[in-house]
């Protein structure tokens, strides 16, 4: 079967964190093995369940296991996305799956430790050193961060940390964030400034730092114009935008027995969750011409880079263990769907 072009341009890969200390103190079974080769992720039933169904196997476009190097997956997976946004197309870059299963990790990674550096970094160093090799280009680096609460935006970047700000379109420019900041950047370390200044800002007020990154989409947006002088004697000028987006955790919190805001929270962050799966899976599709972008403001906010020319990396972010199977197949089962 013929692959539609969308299909072409969003890639869902999977990857499957090590066993942790705790785990692997209480001697939980892995259940998931991971064949590179093949691109499958293998779930098999756990020992303690009864019945003796068949192993379940899906297949997506890259899968990586514990021992996967964060620097061997940004060559495979994200360099080329962001090669792309040097040449002025759109991008996006999501981490999905439930709480704990590494999805910060894969974006931002371990400070202080240069290989494991995760997305977010290793994505101003390619930037950088691109720009840094031009020869007759002009580069305009911003930044951008937000995050989603409850349907909610704030400004990362913002002085005023109590202030929602509005999603708006023009017919010109499309949906964007009515007084979202952005800062120009000329370096590596400016950029990593501005996103620390970002994560600053997302703990303050949040109690629970842990809970809070886990119910709400955390974005940041790297705009990169590049302008050039044309054989015509004109200048010549691309835009091309990047995010990277840590998405809240997918657990379902509904079934956690939440009562009353918090009920109401969850299921905000599964009604943004469920809309970016029907986008996907309708982009991949390619037979849709109805694609969902209105139903949450993720993805409206986010319509322009996703579709079109734009390309799109989903890694869904699993856990081994046993207790989780659950949790692991209905990521995996999201993600199949988006591919
Ligand atoms: P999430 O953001 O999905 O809640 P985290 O990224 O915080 O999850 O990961 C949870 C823990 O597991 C962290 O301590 C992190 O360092 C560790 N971890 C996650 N993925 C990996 C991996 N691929 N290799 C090693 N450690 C990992
Ligand atoms: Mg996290």
């Amino acid at each position: 079967m013929s692959k539609s072009k969308s299909s072409e341009s969003v890639k869902v890969v999977v990857r499957c964190r090590p066993m942790n200390e705790k785990e692997r103190a209480a001697k939980y079974e892995s259940v998931v093995s991971v064949d590179v080769k093949l691109g499958q992720i293998i779930v098999r039933n756990p020992r303690e369940s009864s019945g003796n169904e068949l192993p379940k196997i899906f297949t997506f476009d890259a899968v990586y296991g514990w021992n996967s190097k964060q620097l061997e997956m940004y060559d495979e997976t994200f360099r080329p996305l962001v090669e792309s946004v040097l040449l002025g197309f759109n991008g996006t870059i999501f981490a999905y799956g439930q709480t704990g299963t590494g999805k910060t990790y894969t974006m931002e990674g371990v400070r202080n430790d240069p290989e494991k550096r995760g997305v977010i970094p290793n994505s101003f160093e390619h930037i950088f050193t691109h720009i840094s090799r031009s020869q007759n280009q002009q580069y305009l680096v911003r930044a951008s961060y937000l995050e989603i609460y409850q349907e909610e935006i704030r400004d990362l970047l913002s002085k005023d940390q109590s202030r929602r700000l509005e999603l708006r379109e023009r017919p010109d420019t499309g949906v964007y964030v009515k007084d979202l900041s952005s800062f120009v950047t000329k370096s590596v370390r400016e950029i990593e400034h501005v996103m620390n200044v970002g994560n600053q800002n997302r703990s303050v007020g949040a109690t629970n730092m842990n809970e809070h990154s886990s119910r709400s989409h955390a974005i940041f947006v790297i705009t990169v114009e590049c302008s050039e002088l044309g054989v015509d004697g004109e200048n010549h000028i691309r835009v091309g935008k990047l995010n990277l987006v840590d998405l809240a955790g997918s657990e379902r919190q509904t079934k956690t027995g939440a009562q009353g805001e918090r009920l109401k929270e969850a299921t905000k962050i599964n009604l943004s969750l469920s809309a970016l799966g029907n986008v996907i899976s309708a982009l991949v599709d390619g037979r849709s011409s109805h694609i969902p972008y209105r139903d949450s403001k993720l993805t409206r906010l986010l319509q322009d880079s996703l579709g079109g020319n734009a390309r799109t990396v989903m890694v869904a972010n699993i856990g081994p263990a046993s207790y989780n199977v659950e949790e692991t197949l209905t990521t995996l089962r999201y993600s199949n769907r988006a591919k």
